[in-house]
């Protein structure tokens, strides 16, 4: 089973993000803030991990710099509700290998950003 961290300081992406990919066989763990996303980081080592960019606290950049540390190999897709092209590029340099920009349709996740990010991990 592949393992989803899905990380979101807004529960309602989270819980329905969880139910979507629950429903397609992903383990998946969610986290609503950085200090969680990384305790489940290290002891879930998740295979795949949503990323929102903009939360309280730590930001996703910052969580997504300390993620590379922990897991190096997780692939972490970032999430954005506006598209700003220094963050994303910043966010490519830590390592992110894609991005969504919200709100994302499901199909667009499940057909084009999924399947790209599994074949990955064979
Ligand atoms: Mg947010």
């Amino acid at each position: 089973m592949v393992k989803l961290l899905i990380v979101d300081d807004d529960l309602p992406t989270c819980d329905f993000l969880r139910l979507f990919f629950e429903k397609r066989q992903y383990e998946v763990f969610t986290a609503q803030d950085g200090e969680d996303a990384l305790a489940i980081v290290k002891e879930k080592q998740p295979d795949i991990i949503l990323l929102d960019i903009k939360m309280g606290g730590i930001s996703g950049i910052e969580v997504l710099r300390r993620i590379k540390d922990i897991c190096s190999n997780a692939k972490v897709i970032m999430m954005t509700g506006v598209k700003e092209e220094v963050v994303i590029d910043l966010a490519k340099e830590y390592g992110a290998i894609d991005y969504i920009t919200k709100p994302f349709s499901l199909e667009h996740l499940e057909k084009d950003v999924m399947p790209k990010v599994v074949k990955q991990l064979l």
